[in-house]
């Protein structure tokens, strides 16, 4: 696969994914079992360009091109899928501050996020608006100097964890709805309820249930345009979608790595099990699930870097790495016989970790219809 990197690329690759197996693989299992998470670790790991690397130099980052984030998200979700979610999550924050903050907002939330001091989430599915994310219902009425927010978020990626969020609302002024529109909330100024709610994938990661009961927000804190948050947020999630295809990639390569080490120790029958066809079957079809995988990831990732939309390049590499993903990690479980279902083994958190592939930043239905629009013209979304 190297052909396909430039030396930059590669010398980048190689890199991290040597710091993460020295410096953060051998926590992995520990924080799993405590779902627990080394939030103290994230600073180091932005100079590779983790999180600063979607914001632009003018505003303190790092503005790498999608391909060389596209690599360090593929590192991070060979190595751990909560970490590599926790990731993509700050740098949706960050870019996100970075389109539509202003200079205080930047000061006090963009550069802590960018120094690993200060750690954000973001807040747009609702219990009765998920794939259909502008049915939102959280209102935020103007009230003297500032906005109360009322309704609810769920399954929102870390915050319990996060010290303040992104959220997304309607917002009411004159009895007049004025559109979705993204507000920073700071506990510090704000109070609202987080509830965990325990979850099968990502064990070191929090999804949480938010509840707003006549949360005050000051006005100073809308985030862009009131009416704009939708776009704004959109246009976060497509990043999210390359860096959620490419964490699958990692994922696929972890499975494929875990296996051939596996079946080359594991002997039955006299032999090792590496030397039977259908082992050797199940193995292949790993591969060439992380192969053509990384091609459509990579294939994504070049195409914003030319200057294009690359909305239906990365639906497709979100749809078919995330069901890659699954598929490699339900081989290797099968792989590894009973091993596989033991928590000592790491296929056991891949085959959980990979059953999230599919849903966030668009399930894999929405991506087929996103993909269906742009092939046929006729949208099947509604
Ligand atoms: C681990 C995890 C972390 C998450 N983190 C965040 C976060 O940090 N912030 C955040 O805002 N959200 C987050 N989400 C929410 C996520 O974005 C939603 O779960 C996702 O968009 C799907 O919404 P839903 O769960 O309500 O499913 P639904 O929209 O209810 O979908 C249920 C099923 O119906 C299918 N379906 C829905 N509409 C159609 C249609 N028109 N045609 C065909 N099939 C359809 C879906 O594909 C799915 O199979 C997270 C979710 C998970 C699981």
């Amino acid at each position: 696969m190297s052909v396909l990197l430039s030396e930059e690329e590669r010398a980048l690759r190689d890199t991290v994914r040597s710091f993460l197996d020295k410096k953060i693989a051998p926590l992995v299992s520990d924080h799993e079992q405590a779902r627990t998470f080394p939030w103290d670790l994230l600073a180091e790991l932005y100079q590779f360009g983790y999180v600063r690397g979607g914001v632009p130099e003018s505003l303190g980052g790092d503005e790498l091109p999608m391909m060389m984030q596209a690599i360090l998200m593929e590192e991070a979700g060979r190595c751990w899928g909560s970490l590599r979610t926790t990731l993509n999550v700050q740098g949706m924050v960050a870019r996100t501050l970075a389109a539509a903050g202003t200079q205080a907002q930047r000061d006090t939330f963009l550069d802590p996020v960018m120094a690993g001091q200060r750690f954000g989430w973001f807040g747009l599915t609702e219990p009765d608006a998920g794939s259909d994310a502008g049915s939102l219902r959280t209102r935020a009425r103007r009230e003297g100097d500032g906005y109360v927010v009322n309704g609810s978020k769920i399954y929102i990626t870390n915050a319990l964890g996060c010290d303040f969020g992104i959220l997304f609302v309607r917002v009411i002024e004159d009895e007049v709805d004025r559109g979705v529109t993204a507000l920073l909330v700071d506990p510090a100024e704000s109070s609202f309820q987080v509830r965990d709610i325990p979850h099968m994938p990502l064990r070191s990661t929090t999804s949480c249930e938010l509840t707003f009961d006549n949360t005050y927000v000051p006005a100073e804190n809308v985030l862009g345009e009131i009416g704009g948050g939708l776009s704004l947020g959109m246009k976060a999630v497509n990043a999210g979608r390359l860096n959620m295809a490419m964490g699958a990639v990692g994922l696929a390569q972890a499975c494929l790595e875990e296996s051939i080490r596996f079946c080359k120790q594991r002997e039955q029958f006299g032999k090792t099990i590496a030397a039977f066809q259908l082992v050797q079957q199940m193995v292949v079809e790993i591969a060439s699930l992380t192969e053509t995988s990384r091609l459509l990831g990579y294939h994504a990732a070049r195409t914003l870097d030319a200057g294009e939309p690359g909305r239906y390049e990365c639906s497709m590499a979100k749809l078919y790495c995330g069901e890659s993903a699954g598929r490699a990690a339900t081989l290797a479980l099968q792989l590894h016989g009973g091993a596989g279902l033991m928590e000592e083994s790491p296929v056991e958190r891949y085959f959980r970790d990979a059953r999230e592939a599919t849903i966030p930043e668009g399930t894999s239905q929405i991506q087929i219809l996103h993909l269906g629009k742009a092939l046929l013209g006729h949208s099947a979304l509604r």
